[in-house]
């Protein structure tokens, strides 16, 4: 009996043949072609657009895309996968492939009519980014507060107004867009639309000027008088609401993801150092304190690590995620930040230096804290379902 329960419960970490192949593939092809251009993207704040095409090319634009549209029919954990193994060696890489697997492919899947998913999808896993814009300048945390308008005419809706904040807005070509049809109907009046690039009335305007992830792009939106096709509506009119909770209580195991890549890379590239690095006639890595922060540093990645893949399983399994989501995000992100801060230490002079890679992930931790519900937003979602 016992026996029996243990095979059929594999351990968390253990992946299947398909996902260590998978997961293999995308470590090699970050150290091989992205990590040459990690210094140079961040120091520019520019995405390669080279590179923006080699992640298609690798079938990594569209990982839960079912064959039939043209994508690799993987599941959430393959998208996990991905973006944990791009953000150990570029986080605003993984951020690019998360907001394409997690939040606009997700949302299209689940929310898109067969019509809708027949014109978008082949797209976005050939050769079109996508972006997900709901946040605005006087709506982040209350995001429903949002004030973009839509007003229905004829056979289109016509929208108004700005967003803030938008990753991959730079490069995108399809977005994801929340606007409101009744304002005085509070939360029940937001509404998805899909908005393509080059639609009259639509901008994407001032790239923001970042601490972290400076290579991945976040735009403001502007909307004037755009009009956008019935055809665009993704979901019900009333129910944008539904799709933004739910593809980001999904988003948030991806920055989940990012952020135990992130740590990762910080770590890896620690422990290398202090066995490389010689004070007082011997490797730093000598010294019983600094095992011991490197072991320290371990023992929060692989707890963190432990919470993404349970989130991330639970949802591949269709079971309920909410609270552990919010505990994957948060915990990553704390634990990357406080690894990251570490392998500066541990680097010394050499840690505040960007010839080196540590400064780079200690910056980029930071907003794993902020984007798709800051940690205090967690925090009220995990009470909520603790104290109801
Ligand atoms: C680099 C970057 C990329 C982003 N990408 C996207 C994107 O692609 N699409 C998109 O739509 N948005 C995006 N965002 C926006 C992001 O989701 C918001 O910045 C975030 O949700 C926080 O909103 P805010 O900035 O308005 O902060 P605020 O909501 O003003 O929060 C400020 C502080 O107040 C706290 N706070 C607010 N309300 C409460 C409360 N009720 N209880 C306790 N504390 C509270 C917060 O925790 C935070 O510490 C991005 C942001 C950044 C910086």
């Amino acid at each position: 009996m016992a026996q029996e329960t243990a095979e059929r419960t594999p351990p968390l970490t253990a992946l299947t043949e398909d996902e260590q192949i998978f997961r293999d593939s995308i470590r090699e092809f970050a150290e091989a072609r992205v990590r040459p251009l990690v210094r140079e993207m961040d120091e520019h704040a520019r995405m390669s657009p080279a590179l923006v095409g080699q992640l298609f090319e690798l079938g990594t634009m569209g990982i839960e895309v079912p064959e039939a549209y043209g994508g690799a029919g993987g599941r959430f954990f393959h998208s996990v996968l991905a973006v944990e193994e791009f953000s150990r060696v570029d986080p605003s890489v993984g951020v690019l492939v998360d907001v394409q697997n997690t939040l606009v492919i997700n949302a299209l899947l689940r929310w898109g009519t067969d019509e809708i998913k027949k014109r978008f999808l082949p797209r976005l896993v050939a050769d079109t980014v996508g972006a997900y814009a709901l946040s605005e300048a006087g709506s982040g945390s209350d995001a429903f507060a949002l004030t973009t308008r839509a007003v229905a005419d004829g056979d289109a809706f016509v929208l108004s107004g700005r967003k803030l904040w938008i990753t991959n807005a730079n490069e995108a070509g399809i977005f994801i867009v929340f606007a409101t049809l009744d304002p005085a109907a509070g939360y029940r009046g937001i509404t998805a639309f899909i908005v393509e690039r080059g639609a009259g009335g639509f901008t994407v305007g001032k790239k923001e000027d970042k601490l972290g992830i400076r290579a991945s792009s976040t735009c403001e939106l502007l909307f004037d008088d755009c009009r956008v096709p019935r055809g665009n509506l993704l979901g019900e009119p009333g129910k944008g609401y539904k799709v933004a909770i739910e593809t980001l209580n999904e988003g948030r195991i991806g920055i989940g993801a990012q952020m135990i890549g992130l740590a990762r890379g910080a770590l890896d590239a620690a422990i290398a150092y202090v066995k490389e690095r010689k004070q007082f006639g011997k490797a730093i890595a000598e010294f019983q304190s600094v095992q011991h922060q490197i072991a320290r540093a371990a023992v929060d990645v692989e707890a963190a690590r432990l919470t993404v893949y349970n989130a991330a399983r639970l949802r591949d399994a269709g079971k309920p995620f909410l609270t552990e989501a919010a505990i994957c995000k948060i915990f990553s992100s704390e634990v990357a930040e406080r690894v990251a801060s570490l392998a500066v230490n541990l680097f010394g002079g050499n840690g505040f230096v960007k010839e080196y890679p540590v400064e780079k992930f200690y910056r980029d931790a930071k907003i794993g804290q902020i984007y798709e519900g800051t940690s205090n937003l967690q925090l009220q979602t995990i009470a909520k379902q603790l104290l109801g």
